[in-house]
């Protein structure tokens, strides 16, 4: 058996040391590939999200109702301009959709 042989059958290379460089190059491209598989589970969660938040602002979003917290009041009443000429005003009347709550809010001009 000549050297070359027994370097053939053996994992050493015939300087003697172990092939260590396609070993670390697999390592990498194993890195990659999921790098890269969780890149595009990250977007896809990402493109969800976007689509929930644009859902939500398809209408005009509502104002936060001060007694139960939730984005849910919305006018129920459009008040008259008043005033004079030095200053315009109206009055709207604000109703949360889930608690209830109501409140007349002034708009200034
Ligand atoms: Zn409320």
């Amino acid at each position: 058996m000549s050297p070359e042989d027994a370097s053939a059958n053996s994992n050493t290379n015939r300087e003697g040391t172990t092939p260590s460089i396609g070993f670390g190059l697999a390592k990498r491209a194993v890195a990659a590939v999921k790098s890269v598989f969780l890149a595009g589970k990250h977007y896809a969660m990402l493109e969800t999200r976007v689509t929930a938040l644009e859902a939500q602002f398809e209408r005009h979003p509502p104002d936060v109702c001060e007694r139960c917290g939730e984005r849910a009041m919305r006018v129920v009443r459009n008040g008259g301009i008043m005033g004079d000429s030095h200053g315009h005003w109206r009055q709207d009347d604000w109703k949360c959709e889930r608690c209830g709550y109501e409140e007349p809010r002034i708009v200034r001009f």
